[in-house]
């Protein structure tokens, strides 16, 4: 490459986050289930509702940050940042308004820009967590950012 991209592994064991809108809570939830030996071989993390409802329900282990309304969207938008995130399972509901639309677009443009796979629907999600890579490292090329502040710092 040269030198505007990194290579960054996502590893085998992934750090996947869940979030669902309220009308897509029950599909998350039985989409858990029904993936749930998969699942369980990774680490899962989720806003806060969809979370708890999540391990309530299944029993499988689900650290929740704060409820999406009240910004856990952007903290999970944060730790994509930080590469602590490799993987987003997001069933919005695109017949609704939501009060944090900002915050949803926020966290999608942030996965494009690290290159994080990221499903916003049950089929993409059906697909992604039945890929080879879900048990396999997969290496990607993500905007080299030192790079980006160096150059900018020396150029503006
Ligand atoms: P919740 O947030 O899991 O706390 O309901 C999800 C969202 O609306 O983004």
């Amino acid at each position: 490459m040269d030198g505007n991209f990194i290579t960054l592994t996502i590893p085998q064991k992934k750090n996947i986050a869940l979030i669902a809108h309220d009308s897509k809570k029950q599909e998350m939830i039985a989409w858990c289930a029904k993936h749930k030996e998969i699942l369980q071989e990774h680490t899962l993390c989720g806003t806060g509702t969809t979370a708890r409802m999540i391990t309530d329900q299944t029993g499988l282990r689900v650290k929740g940050y704060n409820s999406g309304p009240l910004g856990g969207d952007q903290q999970i938008g944060a730790k994509i940042v930080e590469g602590r995130i490799d993987l987003v399972i997001f069933f919005s509901d695109p017949l609704t308004a939501q009060p944090h639309d900002p915050d949803v677009k926020a966290l999608l443009r942030i996965a494009q820009v690290y290159d994080i796979p990221i499903a916003n629907n049950k089929a993409t999600a059906d697909f992604l967590i039945t890929s080879p890579y879900m048990r396999e490292k997969y290496d990607h090329e993500v905007i080299n950012f030192r790079r980006s502040i160096r150059e900018r710092a020396q150029s503006l």
